[in-house]
């Protein structure tokens, strides 16, 4: 069991309902089985409220990851250094979320500022991704049906993708190979800000608010055994 609070109201306890539904069982070639609780509210929470929502769920037993974007950033610092004094893991996407669902489609490059417009346009006429060609219109950012199953067996291309956009951080000493994807130590002292948001990977000192494009969902994936992170 693991919680993962998160910010949105559809798209992210939606996809966390398809990780427990198409991955949960485990399988047969020994990877565990697990059940995902998302945290999520309606309308919305701030990174920092993510993070509490978490900590407050796992109580410092279960493990516990904090799912934000970009979008709200004022209090993403803040959002950062309590979850590392509280030993939650970050899932940090820059835009945004969408991110993430493109990659499961194509690469994807190139400084954001801060905007998921172009993802999502992009995610809308991606090969593959017909069933995302309304996404976002209607308010509709659901990830059911056909989304689903548009997204299912992609996620290895999800992963490498993601990685190759630590590797291609501008800040340049980011690798995904440094990404940490094992079980925290729970008695461990807690970490500086920097060191825990480095546990994607990027450099300590490659400011979060700087890793324009990035999504760190790779790392929830790997933790799961849905897919090895090809080291
Ligand atoms: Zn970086």
């Amino acid at each position: 069991m693991l919680y993962v609070a998160c910010e949105g109201e559809s798209t992210e306890p939606d996809y966390l309902q398809y990780l427990n539904e198409q991955f949960g069982d485990g399988d047969d070639r020994g990877r565990q089985p697990f059940r995902i609780q998302p945290v999520c509210r309606r309308y919305g929470l701030t990174p920092s409220e993510v993070v509490e929502a978490a900590h407050r769920k796992a109580a410092g037993e279960d493990e516990a990851w904090a799912l934000f974007d970009r979008d709200q950033w004022e209090d993403i610092p803040q959002a950062v250094k309590t979850a590392a004094e509280v030993g939650i893991e970050l899932a940090f996407s820059h835009p945004s979320f969408d991110l993430w669902l493109l990659l499961h489609f194509q690469p994807f490059g190139g400084a954001q500022g801060g905007s998921t417009k172009l993802v999502i346009e992009k995610l809308r006429q991606a090969k593959g991704a017909d069933a995302f060609k309304n996404y976002d219109k209607k308010s509709d950012k659901s990830i059911k049906g056909p989304r689903r199953d548009a997204l299912k067996g992609r996620e290895g291309n999800a992963v490498a993708h993601a990685r190759s956009l630590v590797a291609s951080c501008p800040h340049g000493a980011c690798k995904p190979a440094h990404a940490k994807t094992e079980p925290i130590d729970r008695d461990a002292e807690p970490q500086s800000s920097q060191e825990w948001a480095a546990r994607s990977g990027h450099a300590p000192n490659c400011p979060v608010l700087q890793r324009d494009p990035s999504t760190d969902v790779w790392r929830l994936l790997v933790a799961l055994g849905i897919h090895t992170d090809g080291n």
